[in-house]
């Protein structure tokens, strides 16, 4: 069941959705070559328990930090650890804040140090396409015109979507109904009501869309080993429009 949310449940996501916006600012500012995604991660504990909140990952179905870390041909769900970032690569950093009682997630993409410019458009596309996705989060569409926002935008730049993961209704739970698949002819599924709150989270490979789960259990891969990026908000729909929470 889809669970609208009341416009003092939206303001209490907001709140959480600035401290994982300001997070995740914060670490793309640290970020630089040489450093140890661990300490990301530490850094990211560390803001979100001072403002107040909880990290939302820790723990969940059992991972072990507080970020996804996910560098080049990884996907989404990479474990922070002791593996140093280099000039050149990728990285995605996914987080989910809870506080009081409101949860929100939110990604982004970004280089370390000079990337290459397939690497910059990658995530320049990925990027678009969340705000393509956002844009079409009108009342009176459906869910599957954000999913076709988003893989008809992707695709038009000749690069693919990950089918095997979606975004996802988000509140009192990390992970409520509806799945946001980023694929799909548009005008299907629910009807879009002033009170719903998506995570919509687009995953782009700049080659194939097939991915892999690495041997840790939990790192998802490109199978071909194309760079792949993935950008996040939390998003509400009100009565104007979409509102993204997961920003300063
Ligand atoms: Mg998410």
């Amino acid at each position: 069941m889809i669970k609208l949310k009341s416009r003092r449940e939206i303001s209490l996501m907001r709140e959480s959705g600035k401290v994982a916006a300001a997070v995740l600012q914060a670490l793309e500012e640290a970020a630089r070559p040489g450093m140890a995604t661990a300490e990301l991660d530490r850094l990211a504990e560390k803001m979100i328990r001072r403002a107040g909140g909880e990290p939302a990952f820790l723990g969940y179905q059992g991972f072990p930090a507080s970020i996804c870390a996910s560098i080049n041909s990884e996907v989404v769900h990479g474990i922070p650890g002791l593996r140093r970032l280099k000039e050149g690569d990728i990285i995605s950093i996914d987080l989910g804040v809870v506080l009081k009682g409101y949860y929100s997630d939110t990604a982004v993409t970004f280089g370390v140090g000079k990337i290459d410019s397939r690497a910059r458009r990658l995530i320049d596309v990925t990027r678009r396409s969340l705000e393509k996705g956002i844009a079409a989060m009108g009342v009176g569409g459906h869910l599957s015109d954000i999913s076709h926002a988003v893989q008809s935008y992707v695709e038009s730049k000749g690069f693919s979507v990950v089918k095997t993961y979606a975004g996802h209704g988000i509140g009192t739970e990390m992970h409520e109904e509806p799945q946001v698949p980023n694929f799909g002819p548009p005008g299907r599924g629910p009807k879009l009501y002033p009170g719903m709150v998506l995570a919509i989270e687009p995953m782009v490979n700049a080659g194939s869309s097939e991915v892999e789960v690495a041997e840790d259990g939990w790192t998802v891969l490109t199978r071909d080993r194309s760079l792949s990026a993935h950008f996040e908000h939390s998003v509400a729909l009100g009565k104007e429009g979409p509102e993204i929470l997961t920003v300063l």
